[in-house]
């Protein structure tokens, strides 16, 4: 389905941002091939809108949400997920099928397509650590199939060896489970370090090398700093808070100030996780 001028606010947790000139939900591979066949304009791929600021003049261009690709199978030992299925049930699959490995994505809310592209973690594992291989689609609708090793991978940061291409699903291996961690305590372990429920994007900075970004945020006195409606949190210096009806550029001259701040006190440039678009 394509839609014209659709509000941002309304597909990212930040609960901001301007309008989409076009927004495309496929139904299925075929859909979505043949579309990227016939388009011209610039792309920007959408899961969950957990980790994206739009900002408030809008993406000229054609979002594209992979909502409908929720195939989530496990065959020959594999869990095969496209790239719409919430890390959520993943999680909750894996713990269904006995397999362990998985049970910090259920601290993640975001798709897996999102989760790919940023090497999602939490808890001390990242998603890639279990990646297998994955399904692509170029900007023509060619599909692939890449292993683990076309891909270099960072913190927070995953570089394709073939450029341009999108993730429409994953191929992950977990392990036979001897021991799961238990997905409730993980999750009551994440609420009471962080604010759940409120409009924020989770960590706004990477933690520079042997740093916390929000132990700088802290210690420059920013916790409960606003901007217009954006407010660095009171539990969490490392997120930002969509407090009272912030625009995406309350958000970012937050994001700017905290940048500053952090620099001219400790030395530190504070690189933003946050994808601002
Ligand atoms: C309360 C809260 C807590 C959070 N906690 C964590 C945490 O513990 N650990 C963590 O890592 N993150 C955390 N996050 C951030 C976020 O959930 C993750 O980065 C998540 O992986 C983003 O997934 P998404 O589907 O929402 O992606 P989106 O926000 O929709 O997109 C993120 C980026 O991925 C790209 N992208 C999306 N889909 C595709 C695709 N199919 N192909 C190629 N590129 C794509 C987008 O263009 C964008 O650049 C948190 C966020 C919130 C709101």
């Amino acid at each position: 389905m394509l839609i014209h001028n659709e509000p941002m606010s309304g597909y990212c947790s930040f609960r901001t941002g301007g309008l989409a000139q076009d927004f495309f939900t496929p139904n299925s591979i075929e859909d979505l091939s043949e579309f990227l066949k016939n388009n011209q304009k610039s792309i920007l791929m959408l899961g969950l809108g957990s980790n994206l600021l739009v900002r408030d003049r809008g993406f000229d261009g054609v979002v594209i949400k992979l909502s409908n690709f929720k195939t989530l199978n496990l065959k020959n030992s594999i869990v095969e997920a496209g790239a719409g299925v919430t890390l959520a049930k993943i999680a909750r699959f894996c713990e269904g099928e006995k397999l362990s490995g998985g049970e910090f994505l259920s601290a993640i809310p975001g798709s897996v397509g999102g989760a790919l592209a940023m090497n999602a973690g939490a808890f001390g594992s990242e998603i890639w650590d279990f990646v297998h291989s994955v399904n692509t689609i170029n900007s023509s609708g060619t599909l692939f199939h890449r292993m683990k090793k076309d891909y270099k991978i960072g913190y927070r940061q995953v570089i394709a060896k073939n450029d341009g291409e999108y993730f429409i699903g994953a191929n992950l291996k977990f392990e036979q489970a001897t021991k799961q961690n238990n997905i409730k305590e993980l999750l009551e372990k994440r609420n009471q370090l962080q604010p759940i429920g409120l409009p924020s994007c989770g960590s706004v900075f990477k933690n520079p090398t042997n740093q916390h970004a929000a132990k700088l945020i802290e210690k420059s006195n920013l916790k409960g700093f606003c901007i217009g409606g954006a407010c660095v949190s009171n539990k969490h210096a490392n997120f930002i808070i969509n407090q009272d009806d912030a625009s995406a550029t309350d958000i970012e001259n937050l994001i700017f100030h905290i940048q500053q701040t952090v620099k001219s006190k400790f030395g530190i440039d504070l690189e933003t996780e946050v994808k601002i678009v």
